[in-house]
């Protein structure tokens, strides 16, 4: 199965929709909810989240 989204741009490899990494049924993707991800990809999702959450604190204290 192949699928292409209208909010993907291929030249920043990056989703539109989200500003962010395209990862296929993350939050606030098209996809959310119709689509269930392997462990791996769950993780990588908390770690992403987690890493945005920090880097938000950061510009806050500055
Ligand atoms: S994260 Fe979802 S909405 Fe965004 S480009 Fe990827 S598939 Fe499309």
């Amino acid at each position: 199965m192949t699928f292409s989204c209208k909010n993907f741009d291929f030249n920043n490899e990056n989703c539109m929709k989200l500003n962010t990494d395209c990862i296929p049924g993350r939050p606030g993707c098209v996809l959310e909810g119709k689509v269930r991800f392997s462990e791996d990809i769950e993780k990588k999702l908390k770690e992403l989240e987690e890493a945005k959450l920090q880097r938000r604190k950061r510009r806050r204290r500055t």
